[in-house]
């Protein structure tokens, strides 16, 4: 059998795989088993922002794997403080809680937000406001928060205390707190698997007036948006909204599995022992490249992101067979009049590597934009 015929046997099968064995990389391409280059259009969706094989990550990393590749949360280990400093730097945040994927990352938000309200508005706020066709994770309680029935399908009963309002009608989001007791709001800047849809930004000032009118906690779920990904550091920081509490995961660990929530100021101390934990979290091998990939992530870097945007904004909107471009920096969202997946298909025919959202061809890339362009432009001619 070949790795694709074992990995169809023997792997769970929840993932529709495209017919492609990626055997290694360097920058945006990758290599197949039969040593055929495919430009890297997903950069595993969101998570390789400096690309495959990225030296100075891929140095981080070896130099703290010669160390100590893993201690547990009992002692202190100088990547996991570091990074916690440098995030809370960077954004004004207070404390961080590291984890080791996007769902726990927003579960120890909703944890957070609980026991927040439980103390300081009582323990009967516990219902937690989130906005149809968002995704917040695979877990029973972060599915509970992904606002797309069809998640939920066949895995009741899941996590209660979810309420889902429309994104843009503030009316629907003053009533939730009407009727329920709510203890937070969370919400994606830019809906990614929903279909790359940013929030309008009047709608987000509204959001966000209504959540501290009611004295409830703001939460951001930066975790495809985040780390420089839309051309900010953090998606919330283009609408001049302040966060209680940020998750972010997928482009922080540069390829290895790493979440983090951030706390801020009204949250910073919101747990104390024991309230929570990881015993993978904050891993030392995982903080170590996450340094390399943050301390990059600069002005400079975020201008990049930024241009190399508008750069296949302008060069796909408005060619044939393109309906509309969606999305900030490099998160976007290409509606086709082709069926996306056929437009991707073709793509990979083509050698390019593109994602799906809904019924957009999604691009998270992170170079060799010129050639890809050109390709989907191609491809999604009618
Ligand atoms: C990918 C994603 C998640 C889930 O992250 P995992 O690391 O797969 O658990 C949660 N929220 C958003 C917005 C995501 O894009």
């Amino acid at each position: 059998m070949n790795i694709q015929q074992i990995d169809r046997q023997y792997v769970a099968g929840t993932y529709n795989r495209f017919p492609v064995t990626i055997v290694s990389g360097r920058g945006s391409l990758l290599t197949d088993e039969n040593g055929r280059e495919y430009i890297d259009m997903g950069t595993g969706i969101a998570v390789n922002s400096f690309g495959v094989a990225d030296a100075a990550w891929q140095a981080a990393v070896t130099a703290q794997l010669g160390r100590v590749q893993h201690t547990s949360n009992l002692y202190y280990t100088e990547p996991c403080a570091r990074l916690a400093q440098m995030l809370c730097t960077r954004t004004g945040m207070r404390r961080v809680f590291f984890s080791n994927s996007g769902a726990e990352a927003n579960e120890c938000a909703i944890k957070a937000a609980r026991k927040w309200a439980a103390e300081n508005k009582g323990p009967e706020y516990s219902t937690i406001v989130t906005l149809r066709n968002s995704f917040h994770g695979r877990t029973l309680t972060t599915l509970a928060a992904t606002g797309q029935d069809h998640y939920h399908e066949l895995f009741q009963p899941l996590t209660p205390g979810f309420v889902h309002v429309a994104a843009g009608d503030a009316g629907e989001l003053a009533a939730a707190f009407s009727r329920y007791k709510v203890a937070g709001v969370l919400i994606e800047c830019i809906q990614g698997e929903g279909g790359v849809l940013p929030l309008d930004p009047e709608y987000a000032r509204a959001l966000a007036r209504i959540v501290r009118e009611n004295n409830a906690v703001l939460m951001v779920d930066e975790v495809q948006t985040g780390n420089g990904r839309t051309g900010r550091l953090y998606g919330y920081m283009h609408y001049g909204l302040e966060p209680d509490v940020v998750s972010t995961a997928k482009g922080l660990g540069g390829g290895l599995p790493l979440g983090a929530t951030l706390l801020g100021e009204r949250l910073q101390n919101v747990f104390g022992f024991g309230d929570h934990g990881s015993t993978f979290g904050g891993n030392p091998v995982c903080c170590a490249g996450a340094i390399s990939i943050l301390e990059r992530i600069d002005d400079a870097l975020l201008e990049s992101v930024r241009s190399k945007g508008e750069f296949v904004r302008a060069a796909l909107a408005g060619a044939p067979g393109i309906e509309s471009v969606a999305g900030m920096g490099l998160m976007l969202g290409v509606k086709t009049v082709r069926p996306a997946s056929e437009v991707v298909a073709e793509c990979m025919r083509r050698g390019v590597l593109c994602l799906t959202a809904k019924d957009k061809v999604r691009l998270l890339p992170a170079d060799l934009l010129e050639k890809a362009v050109a390709v989907i432009r191609e491809a999604a001619r009618p």
